[in-house]
């Protein structure tokens, strides 16, 4: 059944991707930029000497860090900072340049290329704040430089309408590119937290908090799943396993000790099975391991060894001395059209008879009568 925190997960997987799809289209546009640079320049040999080393040194270490960011995301929060801090520094020295020799701020040429690096100053703002304190800073920046070029005023005096027009049109231009990052960067934002949020409940909801194994819920769908599809070719199996006398273990050392035992018997259970088999804690002091696929094993000596295993842990008291650990197992192989019911009942058959053979010990169900 797909649940709403599924969704909600794979929505952020989704976005993730396509993050890491847009990093490497930048990328690969940087790369373009830089051939079409030197192909205009062999063209008609106008390009600024500034613009022939800057435009592409810029693109270059703008991609290469956008890849960066991508493949080492932890090591890069600095190199990001870095990024933010030159590309601010670097608008802000421009601007100050264009103010010292009386330019325009807006309409010509050196005004245009200040203007279209400003988005860049707003994304990278994005990758070193928090949504909230990027917006507040990528705003500060957008209303420093607006007052800036409203103080110079146009080449006309007073403001000509259409250098007005123009200023008007640039700064609603770049308020919206600042209100949509904000917008995706925060719906990013959103979409991640919920889906850390919906993993975490999910893996709550499935494991045991004292043994960190698979609980009775989970393990009873994955029983009814396999029931249902699983094919009897790989001849799957479950094993019931009950601690023996463990009342005497909680009665003679306390349950403290109780639940040591059973931490320790649970991390035996799962260092003998291998990792597609899941190893639960059904109950109190009692334990599932499903094997969708015995083919091609002895299920009886691999009982047998779980069963070793446990009878040989060495746990002790305070005053070393070994508290007794032995295990019965009532093992029960699915057989054709059985319910994942029916074919749990038979694996606590088998374990009743585990128990009355003087337990500590395996004991195979029958297969069920037709
Ligand atoms: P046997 O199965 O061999 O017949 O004997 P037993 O003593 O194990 O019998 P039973 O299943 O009746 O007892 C289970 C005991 O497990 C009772 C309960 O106090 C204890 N138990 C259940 N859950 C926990 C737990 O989380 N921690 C501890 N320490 N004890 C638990
Ligand atoms: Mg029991
Ligand atoms: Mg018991």
């Amino acid at each position: 059944m797909v649940q709403n925190s599924d969704i909600v997960y794979s929505a952020t997987q989704h976005i993730d991707r396509l993050m890491r799809r847009v990093v490497l289209l930048m990328f690969g546009a940087g790369v373009l930029s830089v051939l079409a640079i030197w192909r205009l320049e062999a063209i008609d040999g106008r390009i600024d000497p500034i613009d022939r080393v800057g435009y592409p040194g810029m693109v270059l270490v703008f991609s290469a860090s956008f890849l960066a960011l991508w493949r080492f995301p932890k090591v890069l929060v600095y190199v990001r900072w870095i990024g933010f801090m030159s590309i601010t520094l670097v608008l802000l020295v421009d601007l100050w340049q264009q103010m010292r020799v009386h330019a325009p701020l807006i309409g010509d040429y050196d005004s245009l290329t200040l203007w279209n690096w400003l988005p860049l100053c707003y994304a990278m703002a994005f990758f070193v704040l928090a949504p909230r304190h990027a917006f507040m800073a990528a705003a500060a920046i957008l209303v420093f430089f607006a007052c800036c070029a409203v103080m110079r005023g146009s080449a006309g005096t007073p403001w000509a309408a259409q250098d007005r027009a123009l200023m008007i049109n640039t700064l609603i231009a770049h308020a919206v590119l600042v209100v949509c990052l904000t917008g995706m960067v925060w719906l990013k934002h959103v979409v991640t937290v919920q889906g850390e949020q919906a993993t975490r409940l999910k893996l709550l909801a499935a494991t045991d908090p004292l043994t960190g194994l698979a609980n009775r819920r989970l393990t009873l769908q994955l029983l009814d799943q396999l029931a249902r599809d699983a094919p009897l070719e790989l001849a799957p199996v479950v094993m019931l396993c009950d601690l023996d006398h463990f009342k005497h273990v909680n009665d003679g050392w306390g349950h403290a000790m109780g639940d040591q035992v059973l931490v320790a018997v649970a991390s035996a259970l799962r260092a003998s099975t291998r990792d597609a088999d899941t190893v639960a804690r059904w109950g109190g002091e009692e334990f599932l391991i499903v094997l969708p696929s015995t083919r091609g094993l002895e299920i009886t000596e691999l009982a047998e060894r779980l069963r070793v295993r446990v009878e040989s842990l060495q746990v002790a008291d305070r005053h070393q001395c070994p508290v007794p650990v032995t295990l019965s197992i009532g093992i029960a192989r699915l057989a054709a059209r059985e319910t994942g019911s029916s074919w749990l009942k038979r694996a606590d058959e088998a374990l009743y008879r585990a128990k009355n053979d003087g337990r500590n010990c395996c004991r195979i169900a029958e297969p069920p009568e037709s």
